[in-house]
């Protein structure tokens, strides 16, 4: 998962560009950077860490023009190193381009297979590298065409914003996996962002998603061409609404925040529990709880603590540091829960490192019972479209049914949001990308690998 912004035609594009990756540092906390144009030029500052750690007043000073594009990586397909830092910069037959890149490549490893054939290097493993050599090998003459080219050739989720030193170029895949929005700066400029909790922060109103299949085109002070490159066949992310997204953005039109607490409501009248106390997994689980305890109208408090200094738990990679950050991060207050009957309610469960370190804080505390109460259903499959789930053996709800977690947990019992629940929650106008509970690959990939074909 990553963030990704472009903002067009503003005396403050990197600065904007800068306020926007800061709003959406959640979606990735490896590595950050912005690309800029000044109409002769492209300039990029990019570097492992946080935006705030990575950006000074210099790099502005460097990130000057009227376009620039930026991004914050989580890693889902290359490695953690500065190389792998986005955006990705390249000097070709036309001149300079920039691409920053949120989504999962499907065909990947094919696409670069026939590139490597053809005598091309690459300097990572990303997907992103693709699409510019993609862009840099196509026969065209005009870059718009050379980008349609390589649109043909790439499957999967992608939200793509391409810099040319004067012209910026924003395209969604057909099935609007990964959010977009369109938004307007005071300034007259242009804003696009992975999520509208990016436009809150710098000013900016909301015009609208992007829509799936879209191409979009920023050039001078005009209003941006659009032009439809695919028949749309909406299926966004129902994980954004789920777990990654910020709980202030709006996405295709459905407020995060209250879904969330939909999704607790509905599993409360699935899942009930008969409990003294509801209590969130913070800061994740929130929303849903809220949801759930007014389901089960029973009272709600912050019993567990969260300490704000340490970073999301999946973002280091080995086992051994992924427990010891779990304790790191959560603390109970103990008088609220001794003694007590709890019911516990995080958004999703995966390896179940999380959980099981909960439940067990929970009985030193005293806890009489613990209901741990989850509002997603169980995820039985690895995402190949950009949330980066671990491989299938590693998911607990892959290989145990919910009283097999119990166990593994501790709890007396555990209850998931069933996909009918899920989807009414979501609302049904619509159907969503539910491939982590339902393992239907409709854009590529599949369970045991990133690539293999479609299934429809
Ligand atoms: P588990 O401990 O079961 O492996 O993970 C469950 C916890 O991880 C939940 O609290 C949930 O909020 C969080 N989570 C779910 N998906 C992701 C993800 O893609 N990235 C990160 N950083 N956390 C996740
Ligand atoms: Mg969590």
């Amino acid at each position: 998962m990553c963030a990704v912004v472009g903002v067009y035609g503003s005396q403050n594009a990197s600065k904007i560009a800068y306020y926007a990756l800061f709003a959406m540092q959640h979606r990735g906390q490896e590595s950050t950077g912005i690309s800029a144009a000044d109409g002769k030029s492209i300039k990029v500052v990019k570097h492992r860490g946080l935006v705030t750690d990575v950006f000074d007043e210099k790099s502005f000073e460097i990130l000057e023009g009227e376009c620039a594009i930026g991004h914050n990586r989580y890693s889902t397909a290359g490695k953690d190193s500065v190389l792998d830092a986005q955006p990705v910069f390249a000097r070709y037959k036309l001149g300079e381009i920039s691409v920053v890149h949120n989504g999962n490549l499907t065909n990947k490893n094919e696409v670069r297979n026939s590139l490597i054939e053809r005598g091309a290097i690459f300097q990572t493993d990303m997907d992103t590298e693709n699409i510019v050599h993609l862009i840099a090998k196509s026969r065209e003459n005009h870059l718009i065409d050379r980008i349609k080219d390589m649109i043909r050739k790439i499957e999967g989720a992608y939200c793509l914003i391409i810099q040319s030193r004067s012209k910026m170029f924003v395209i969604r895949d057909r099935y609007g996996i990964r959010p977009l929005s369109i938004g307007r700066l005071e300034d007259g400029g242009y804003i696009v962002a992975s999520e509208t909790c990016a436009f809150d922060l710098v000013g900016a109103k909301f015009i609208r998603d992007v829509k799936p299949g879209e191409l979009l085109i920023f050039e001078n002070a005009k209003e941006p061409y659009s032009e439809m490159l695919f028949e749309p066949d909406y299926r966004p992310c129902a994980f954004e609404y789920i777990y990654f997204a910020r709980p202030d953005s709006i996405i295709d039109g459905k407020n995060v925040y209250e879904t969330r607490v939909k999704m607790g409501k509905i599993l409360a009248l699935e899942q009930p529990a008969d409990v003294d106390l509801v209590i969130p997994v913070p800061d994740s689980g929130v929303a849903a709880a809220l949801g759930f305890a007014e389901g089960v109208e029973t009272r709600f408090e912050m019993g567990i603590v969260r300490n704000h200094y340490v970073g999301r738990t999946f973002i280091e990679p080995t086992q051994q540091i992924r427990d010891l950050k779990v304790k790191l991060k959560l603390s109970p207050i103990k008088y609220l829960i001794e003694n007590r009957k709890i019911a516990i309610v995080d958004d999703s469960l995966v390896r179940g490192t999380t959980s099981r370190r909960i439940v067990g804080m929970l009985r030193s505390a005293g806890a009489k019972e613990v209901h741990m109460r989850i509002a997603a259903p169980e995820i039985k499959y690895p995402c190949r479209y950009g949330i980066d789930t671990p491989t299938k053996d590693e998911l607990i709800s892959n290989s145990k049914n919910p009283q097999e977690i119990a166990d593994y947990i501790g709890a007396d019992s555990v209850g998931f949001l069933s996909l009918d629940g899920l989807n009414e929650a979501l609302g049904r106008e619509r159907r969503y990308s539910l491939v982590s509970f339902d393992g239907n690959y409709f854009a590529g990939g599949c369970a045991d690998s990133p690539e293999c074909r479609s299934v429809d």
